[in-house]
């Protein structure tokens, strides 16, 4: 079966934006333009964090789908030429989520898309979510268009969001469009490339009007024009001289070398336009078009042979061996469960066998599907570069790679912060229980920042997960989506334990009853784990991963071979227990260094117990501490108030980082521990009359400070230690 696509007429990209910007809509207008979706649902009414379930329930097919495919002829073609398919280029638009709880399937997102439109808001430019997601965008070296929206409403300021832009994001931004008219005068964008102003009129403005210049946007047109075009011919040498020498420059070569530079990060073009009010987003996709790079013009894939922990590059070409990447799963109200893949290298058919190289094990892949705006294409065959959707397969979770079986391959791992907060979980009536479990297992499997636990202790559920919100969605999904009525707990820290010390203790477990007995002799030596660095040769003798190191260095069989699994058993399982306040242990490295055996009463179990004990008395030699999450926190409040919320700030164990200035509003921006933070978006918004607003994130673990420390042992021991 011949490829139905040529790879250089396909764009995978996202939309990202702070939460507000204007991502919903702006998606919206994509669908409507792209001929996929006829009527415009309007957004803004109702819960921006929930309406999306609910509108998907309504639609059908969402705009939140992971990804969804359409097909765009830029708006510079002739009429005929537009209409002719051949001429068309393939949209695989994949989402990404608004809100900062969900930063992590920002970054996951990232890996599979090619380039990306980020929007801002024209009234308040740059946000701090912005700046992670820019961040993300930077380290995935995502190549990026963009588009300052929201440029009808009142206050709104291209200059100023584009200043905001160069100042905390990127100086290699640059004006590639400024509008005509701002606020209620509104009317259109100029392209400085081509000189021209653009109008849009008729429903929902959809035809494209290229118009002259307006007299009064002459001069600035030119002078933005004179910077944009020695921004573009500083990537190339012949331009460049030709430009030194006054002589013309073809719109054609401008645009190349533009195209060059976008895709190798040197040049971050700035649109603008009104997506409510229906400007520019047609431009952008033709920016898209232009700018944004095809899998063919992405630097090869990197991944592991598991076989020979090689690493093996993948180009995107149909006939190099199969590779492909798990990197959203979704359930479909039609279809059932579904996972995105983007395959990355060779081909996969429908109704053939795939390899899950994460797992090791083989699916049937009955179906696939491609999401569009209102259908699910069937599709037999997916290509190097494409992105598709598999129906029903049950193994394969978020973050899996596919790959040829003779040519296996595991595609660099996204790297996930592990959950800081959680919260107990009870089923409202008998029927809800097993549902319940299976809810929780799916979401899970969806997302692999949110975990389940059961209390040891109690044996109640426990769910964790990166804040209050994504815990809060968490629970309304299974409600919707699975109808399953919880009650929940109050959230609660996800605190650790490590150890800053070392330590080495011997220990002997033996039984004498009338038969056989029971015998295990350990002495294990631990110390703390340094950074976990993934390129650091690892000695043979020992198996590392993020948190805890495992070393054997019994010599002579002194411990016979088959009990060593056993002891690192029983270590990992005191860790899970904890040695002060019964929090998890992490970051410790544990070798096992002597012991002896028994010929009878040697066992698996009494090694596990020998090491288990040997390993809490070492951990109470080698200091012990508890560790919490630090959120990185920005506040933005009016001046008046920031003498309170410094005060404030500082009341909670803070560490004030900055204090800026944005526009009217003063910005805090401070590293605080969360166990401080709940219930701070009602707080402040009493200290400061409704008009501070915050944001927040996880940043890292720290020791707690002693007096904090003996509070949460009491709290979790009930003052028994
Ligand atoms: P998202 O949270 O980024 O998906 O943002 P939405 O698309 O849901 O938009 C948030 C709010 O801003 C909604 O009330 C929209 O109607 C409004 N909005 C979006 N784009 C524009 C725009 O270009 N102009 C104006 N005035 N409002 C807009």
């Amino acid at each position: 079966m011949e490829r139905d696509y040529p790879l250089e007429r396909v764009r995978n990209f996202g939309i990202i934006a702070h939460i507000d910007a204007g991502k919903t809509t702006t998606s919206e207008r994509v669908l409507f333009y792209t001929g996929a979706q006829h009527s415009i649902g309007e957004v803004h009414e109702g819960d921006t964090t929930t309406d999306w379930m609910e509108q998907e329930r309504e639609r059908g097919i969402t705009i939140t789908a992971a990804a969804i495919t359409c097909f765009w002829a830029p708006t510079y073609l002739a009429e005929a030429d537009r209409k002719d398919a051949k001429k068309k280029f393939r949209f695989n638009v994949i989402d990404t989520p608004g809100h900062i709880d969900f930063t992590v399937e920002v970054k996951r997102s990232l890996r599979v898309l090619d380039g990306a439109v980020v929007v801002f808001d024209g009234v308040a430019g740059v946000e701090p979510q912005s700046e992670t997601n820019w961040r993300y965008a930077e380290e995935a070296q995502v190549p990026r268009i963009c588009f300052i929206n929201k440029l009808d409403r009142t206050g709104a300021s291209f200059e100023r969001s584009y200043k905001s832009i160069l100042d905390r994001l990127s100086k290699k931004a640059v004006r590639f469009q400024i509008p005509i008219g701002e606020e209620d005068k509104h009317e259109g964008v100029i392209d400085l490339l081509k000189m021209k102003a653009y109008y849009f009129e008729g429903n929902m403005g959809n035809q494209v009007l290229e118009k002259e210049i307006p007299e009064a946007y002459v001069s600035d047109a030119t002078k933005y024009r004179g910077e944009l075009v020695e921004r573009i011919v500083e990537n190339d040498e012949g331009l460049m001289t030709a430009y030194l020498e006054g002589k013309a420059i073809s719109l054609e070569a401008l645009k190349e070398t533009m195209r060059k530079a976008v895709i190798e990060n040197k040049i971050f073009p700035v649109m603008t336009g009104s997506a409510l009010k229906n400007k520019g987003v047609q431009l952008v996709l033709d920016a898209v078009v232009d700018f944004l790079p095809s899998p063919l013009d992405i630097p090869p894939v990197k991944g592991l042979n598991p076989n020979t922990n090689e690493e093996v590059l993948r180009h995107a070409s149909d006939t190099e061996p199969f590779s492909a990447l798990a990197f959203k799963l979704q359930a479909d109200p039609f279809v059932g469960q579904l996972t995105f893949f983007r395959v990355y290298s060779g081909t996969i058919e429908s109704g053939s066998y795939i390899y899950n190289s994460t797992t090791g094990n083989k699916e049937r892949l009955g179906r696939i599907v491609r999401l569009q705006a209102n259908q699910r294409e069937e599709v037999k065959k997916v290509f190097a570069g494409e992105i598709a959707a598999a129906v029903g397969l049950k193994e394969a979770k978020t973050s899996h790679t596919f790959s040829d079986e003779a040519n296996p391959i595991i595609l660099d791992q996204i790297t996930f912060p592990e959950p800081v907060i959680s919260l107990r979980i009870e089923p409202k009536t008998k029927a809800d229980q097993e549902k319940m479990g299976m809810a929780l297992k799916r979401l899970s499997d969806e997302d692999p920042t949110f975990k389940i636990k059961s209390d040891q202790e109690t044996g109640e559920t426990v769910i964790m997960g990166m804040g209050e919100l994504h815990l809060e969605i968490i629970v309304d999904r299974m409600k919707r989506e699975f109808s399953v009525e919880a009650n929940v707990g109050k959230p609660q820290v996800a605190y650790k334990e490590t150890i800053t010390g070392t330590a080495e203790v011997e220990n002997k477990y033996i039984k004498q009853t009338g038969g056989k007995g029971q015998y295990g002799h350990v002495k294990i030596n631990i110390k703390p784990l340094p950074k976990y660095d993934p390129e650091e040769k690892i000695p043979k003798n020992a198996s590392r991963e993020p948190g805890f190191e495992f070393v054997n260095s019994i010599k002579g069989g002194v411990i016979p071979i088959e009990f060593i699994p056993a002891v690192e058993k029983g270590i990992r399982e005191a860790m899970d227990r904890g040695i002060l306040a019964g929090y998890k242990m992490t970051d410790i490295s544990a070798e096992l260094t002597y012991g002896s055996y028994h010929d009878v009463d040697s066992s698996e179990i009494a090694y596990k117990i020998a090491a288990s004990q040997a390993f809490q008395e070492a951990a109470k030699k080698a200091k012990p501490v508890i560790l919490e999450p630090i959120m990185k926190v920005e506040v933005v409040v009016p001046e008046k108030f920031m003498g309170d919320i410094t005060g404030n700030l500082s009341s909670k164990r803070a560490q004030i980082e900055a204090m800026e200035d944005r526009f009217e509003l003063k910005v805090v921006r401070a590293q605080v521990p969360l166990s401080e933070m709940f219930g701070y978006v009602t707080a402040l918004r009493s200290m400061t009359e409704g008009r501070g607003s915050s944001t927040m994130e996880f940043d890292h673990y720290a020791i707690v400070p002693k007096n904090v420390e003996l509070e949460i042992i009491e709290k979790r021991t009930g003052g028994k230690a």
